[in-house]
């Protein structure tokens, strides 16, 4: 084993650089997560969440600044077709979308009427509909968020529609949190970091069909269990590997769930994205550092 990677599989060289090396582009968060690339700009952004602020990271000098603080403890984050980042707020319990005049829009606070838990992580569909995970941690205490009691009494992942209106597609987790979509669309997978509040809760990704036009289609099924850890946020890349944060790194799976290798990493990992030109480089949000490696796959 190197000292940067455990190879689990002949096809995990193909996806990576032997001689690539990761590089710290910032260290001096406490819980680093939510990492996003907007290509336009060219620049990083992640959340710092108990410091409550949102950073970037710019790709032209390397420099890194705050971008918004307070942020209402924004967590997960992406981009949606137009360009704009769409965030996850734990303080604002809500989703929300900065517009092109600067202006944050609520795009999702309540469900049935009743306030959302603290929004986690997030992913837009081609179609344009946006699917988030809603589970307790930024109203669990005051560290991440605002100690609360949750309204809807349920951690679920939900669909905004392109109408604004709210569905709930998976209610079977206890604690859903990074989702992203196979290539085709046709599989949304979740993680449940449910061990958190329920030791017998296995950490895992799972995989639930959805119909040609975006309908959740059937019982969903384990993907990937982990051996190291949580796995929190992941991507996928445009062979449909996924790439999965866990404590010990990122654990790189093929699209039927087997692990092909980790990319070790000195600190628990959060989160990860795909970025730079050709989305070839992988940032990764890892407790108090960011970290990146140049990898042999592309982002979705
Ligand atoms: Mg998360």
């Amino acid at each position: 084993m190197s000292l940067l990677y455990d190879v689990r599989d002949d096809r995990f060289a193909q996806l990576t650089h032997s001689h690539a090396r990761l590089d710290t582009l910032w260290t001096g968060g406490r819980w680093c997560e939510g990492p996003a690339y907007l290509a336009a700009g060219r620049y990083l952004v992640w959340s710092d969440i108990p410091n409550d602020r949102v950073m970037r990271w710019d790709e032209a000098d390397g420099s890194v600044s705050v971008l918004e603080q307070p942020c209402l403890n924004h967590n997960g984050h992406t981009v949606d077709g137009a360009g704009r980042l769409i965030s996850c707020e734990h303080g604002g319990r809500a989703v929300s979308r900065i517009d092109y005049d600067g202006t944050r829009h609520v795009l999702a606070g309540r469900f049935s009427g009743k306030q959302l838990n603290s929004p986690n992580d997030v992913v837009v569909k081609s179609d344009g509909t946006i699917w988030f995970s809603d589970p307790t941690y930024g109203i669990d205490s005051d560290y991440e968020g605002n100690v609360a009691v949750s309204e809807i009494g349920a951690s679920n992942v939900y669909r905004i529609n392109l109408d604004g209106t709210i569905d709930a597609v998976v209610t079977d987790m206890v604690q859903p949190n990074g989702l992203a979509f196979s290539v085709d669309e046709r599989l949304l997978y979740v993680s449940d970091t449910g061990f958190t509040h329920q030791p017998d809760c296995k950490p895992k990704i799972r995989a639930y069909p959805i119909s040609a036009d975006g309908e959740m289609i059937g019982e969903g099924h384990d993907v990937a269990v982990s051996e190291s850890g949580l796995f929190d946020g992941f991507r996928v890349d445009t062979n449909g590997n996924l790439w999965s944060s866990a404590a010990d790194g990122v654990h790189c799976f093929s699209p039927s769930g087997e692990l092909l290798g980790k990319i070790l990493v000195p600190e628990v990992v959060a989160n990860v994205c795909f970025f730079g030109p050709k989305r070839n480089r992988l940032a990764i949000c890892a407790t108090t550092s960011v970290y990146s490696i140049y990898v042999n796959a592309r982002g979705l």
